[in-house]
């Protein structure tokens, strides 16, 4: 017997309530409360989770179940009384990793960084790179030709001149997208290129969640006009290595992932050993420098760097 009365979407959250996006309407809404009798510290829904509601009013209502949910992009928040699991976004279809080519430099660790969260939580990554009106776009496709054999698409576009807004807005559409970068690099322009208005309300919600120390956490999934959805990622740098053992680390570097079980030594570091071949495949350059340098930088970097 059915003990619900409607299905939905989790689109907003603010201060304990849900708003609901559902077939026949949207609803703000509370949790059931023995859904909140959990172990673990943490949120219990996200923005994007799907959930069965009961009605309360014409527009309020009550969560009753949480449907399965497929992936996460969550984020350890340390507090006082130990650390509390954020779910930033339940159910994202992808990561869009956002940088400059330039103004700011685009920092190829911290993009590297991006990929393992994505790999971790089993969220594809698309690459923008923003700017392209200031940089000669052959010489910055060298830079980034390396991530689409990776399997991570790279779309190159300009806020200001125009360019590759179509592309992008083409990967968004009936999905829904977790957009993560640097600030400066243009992700407000080019939410707003892709429809305007959206960067405006993207930086609205993120610059309320981040004022202050005290802050009121608003969480929102912003639709977009041809389907799909669009959300902020806001302290990527908190964001999801917490849990990560430094042996798991190559498993979420697709070139390295395959190769380890090829090293001599089942417990190899990747560094030294004899036999290695991790450094044999970065010798032949089948391996990139750069991206082995990533690596290491997780794996060996001090230990701030992997926890964030
Ligand atoms: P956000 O912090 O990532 O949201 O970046 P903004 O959208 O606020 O843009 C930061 C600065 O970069 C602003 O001065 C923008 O005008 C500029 N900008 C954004 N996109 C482009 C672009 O494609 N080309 C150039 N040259 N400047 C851009
Ligand atoms: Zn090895």
């Amino acid at each position: 017997m059915k003990s619900f009365d409607l299905t939905g979407r989790i689109t907003r959250y603010q201060s304990g309530f849900f708003v609901v996006s559902t077939p026949e309407g949207v609803f703000t809404c509370v949790i059931r409360g023995r859904l909140k009798r959990r172990t673990f510290q943490g949120d219990i829904l996200g923005i994007g989770d799907d959930v069965n509601i009961t009605r309360l009013t014409a527009d309020t209502g009550v969560i009753e179940d949480i449907l399965p949910r497929k992936n996460a992009l969550v984020r350890m928040d340390p507090t006082p009384r130990g650390d509390y699991q954020q779910i930033l976004l339940a159910n994202p279809d992808q990561l869009v990793a956002i940088f400059a080519c330039a103004n700011p430099e685009p920092h190829l660790r911290m993009l590297d960084r991006f990929l393992v969260v994505g790999e971790k939580q089993r969220v594809p990554s698309l690459i923008v790179v923003n700017k392209v009106d200031l940089e000669n776009l052959e010489k910055v496709k060298e830079k980034f030709k390396i991530y689409p054999d990776l399997g991570y698409p790279v779309v190159y576009t300009s806020a200001k001149a125009g360019i590759g807004i179509e592309e992008l807005k083409a990967r968004l559409v009936n999905k829904i997208s977790a957009f993560a970068g640097p600030s400066g690099v243009g992700k407000s322009s080019l939410l707003n290129a892709i429809q305007p208005g959206l960067g405006v309300a993207v930086n609205e919600i993120s610059e309320a969640t981040n004022k202050g120390k005290h802050t009121t956490v608003v969480r929102e999934l912003f639709p977009l006009n041809e389907g799909g959805f669009v959300a902020d990622l806001p302290g990527i740098r908190r964001l999801a290595l917490w849990d990560t053992e430094p042996e798991e680390l190559d498993g979420y570097f697709p070139e390295l992932r395959d190769l380890v079980s090829e090293c001599q030594f089942n417990d190899c570091t990747h560094r030294n050993e004899p036999g290695c071949a991790v450094v044999a495949a970065v010798d032949t350059g089948k391996v990139s420098q750069e991206r082995y340098v990533s690596y290491l930088k997780l794996r060996y970097g001090d230990e701030a760097e992997l926890e964030g």
